[in-house]
């Protein structure tokens, strides 16, 4: 079965000039021929045909950081802070089904031209994880997007970093005595967590066609010991997959190395034989060169959260710097777009427009440095290196999005302006058209072909109005009581400057 895609502009890649009347002839899930749409269209005159003029045909976009949780925190009353203080208001939130949440956020990616997902898990509840996982991994699938799964594990300072008698002692009494369940260090078992995701590695991990990857995830290097850090990183390399965490995301993270081993997190890290090839970081924002020059020399890629680093006041990360050091970089939305749409090109305007920054001195940070993160960057932080994604060309898979490009250019675009550059500009997901994943489509004229979105969105609302009470979720009262003796706690890390 073929199919001729084409569209009147092409970006194959970040690399390849723009081209016009673009035509990639598509055989099962593969991409067979790419080149000029009428020569394609000459010698394959019987096969279907999508595409046409006033388009603009790419590779589908990887989000290389998010947590398929359905629905922004700020839906769920949760509002930003400090990520410190706004994670224990996740405690207790209204639970979304696990499928229900994959389902919908798999949909909404697909429809902003995201074509794989790395997915972060947010445990409802850590004993029953094999099932949550499953029910995500299936809503997904359904939704028809690929995604690469990471369970999480953590074993320490899950209430603060460090100092947790300090913390409890500045607490009121009745406060600490509710506080102190959740400063519980081990709510898995680091050999039940090993043998989920071997169990996990077996029945799903696709090498061959990429519909799932399964991974590891030792949460946070805060979060976990050295020893779970470094057990993680065998499971992966025995197994040939990666290993995602978030690191320095906030700077009481950098803080929390410089007390604990009197240097950064990535010399740590790289100490105790965690970077490698294997290796994904969310986040770095508190990362400085050295540490960028070691990450390229080891090979560890970096997943880039600019929304989220707004919203939770971590800060800026230093894209230029990471891009100049030569590290591998992605984009991920972790959840937390500043629309909470889960918008992914909206997100690229935002990346590129902070990686410019001010001064003389600053490096330009090109549209089309941005598209290959969006791209071949976000597939090589996802999924490594070698899986065939992230560019139009014969042999890869057939993961391709249609944009109106009519939309994008508005009403007069200048034949010498650049078109990466008003795609990174102008195009939010309202502007994307089609899109094809493995060669099955799973957005046509901007609407799901896969699941019924409608149906997905009144199942959500109606398992929240059932869990509407706000006398039965105590936890959060008791993060929002927290909330002001925690930004004390952390007062005391801030560098002075
Ligand atoms: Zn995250």
């Amino acid at each position: 079965m073929l199919t001729l895609v084409w569209a009147e502009l092409a970006l194959p890649d970040a690399h390849s000039v723009p081209q016009t009347r673009f035509g990639v002839l598509v055989e099962g899930s593969r991409i067979l021929e790419t080149g000029s749409y009428d020569a394609l269209r000459e010698r394959h005159p019987s096969v279907a045909v999508v595409g046409g003029e006033g388009l603009l045909l790419m590779p589908a976009m990887v989000d290389s950081h998010d947590h398929g949780r359905g629905l922004g925190s700020a839906s769920l009353g949760v509002p930003d802070d400090l990520l410190e203080i706004w994670l224990p208001g996740l405690w207790n939130q209204p639970v979304i089904d696990p499928y229900l949440a994959a389902a919908y956020d798999g949909l909404r990616l697909l429809r902003s031209g995201v074509g794989v997902v790395a997915h972060s898990h947010n445990p409802r509840d850590w004993r029953n994880m094999a099932a949550e996982a499953e029910l995500t991994l299936r809503g997904y699938a359904d939704a028809g997007i690929r995604v690469a799964f990471h369970p999480p594990i953590v074993d320490q300072n899950q209430l603060v970093y460090a100092d947790l008698e300090g913390f409890l002692a500045q607490l009121p009494s009745d406060l600490r005595a509710q506080a102190l369940p959740f400063a519980n260090a081990a709510p898995l078992e680091r050999a039940d967590y090993f043998a989920l995701c071997a169990e996990l590695f077996a029945r799903y991990h696709d090498p061959q066609q990429h519909n799932v990857h399964i991974q590891v995830s030792p949460a946070g290097g805060q979060w976990c010991s050295d020893e779970l850090i470094v057990a993680a990183v065998e499971f992966a390399r025995q197994h040939g997959t990666r290993v995602q965490m978030h690191m320095l995301e906030t700077q009481y993270q950098r803080a929390y190395a410089a007390r604990c081993w009197r240097t950064t997190f990535v010399r740590h890290l790289d100490e105790i034989g965690a970077l490698g090839p294997w290796m994904t970081l969310a986040h770095m924002v508190w990362a400085d060169a050295g540490d960028f020059a070691l990450l390229a020399e080891r090979g560890v890629a970096v997943a880039h959260n600019p929304s989220s680093n707004l919203r939770l006041r971590s800060g800026v990360a230093d894209v230029p710097g990471l891009i100049k050091a030569g590290v591998t970089l992605g984009i991920g939305l972790d959840g937390h777009a500043l629309d909470e749409d889960q918008d992914y090109l909206r997100e690229l305007r935002l990346a590129w427009t902070l990686a410019n920054r001010p001064g003389s001195a600053s490096p330009t940070i090109s549209a089309q440095q941005l598209f290959r993160m969006a791209t071949s960057g976000g597939v090589a932080t996802t999924f490594g290196a070698h899986a065939p994604l992230g560019r139009i060309a014969p042999g890869l898979l057939a993961d391709l999005v249609l944009v109106d490009w009519n939309a994008v250019r508005g009403v007069w675009f200048a034949p010498w302006a650049d078109p990466f550059e008003a795609l990174l500009r102008r195009a939010t997901a309202s502007c994307v058209t089609h899109v094809m994943i493995g060669g099955r489509w799973t957005v046509r004229d901007a609407h799901s072909t896969t699941l019924d979105e409608a149906a997905i969105v009144a199942a959500i609302r109606s398992e929240l109005a059932m869990q509407s009470d706000p006398t039965r979720r105590p936890h959060a009262l008791v993060a929002r009581a927290l909330a002001p003796y925690l930004r004390q706690f952390y007062a005391a890390w801030e560098e002075t400057k």
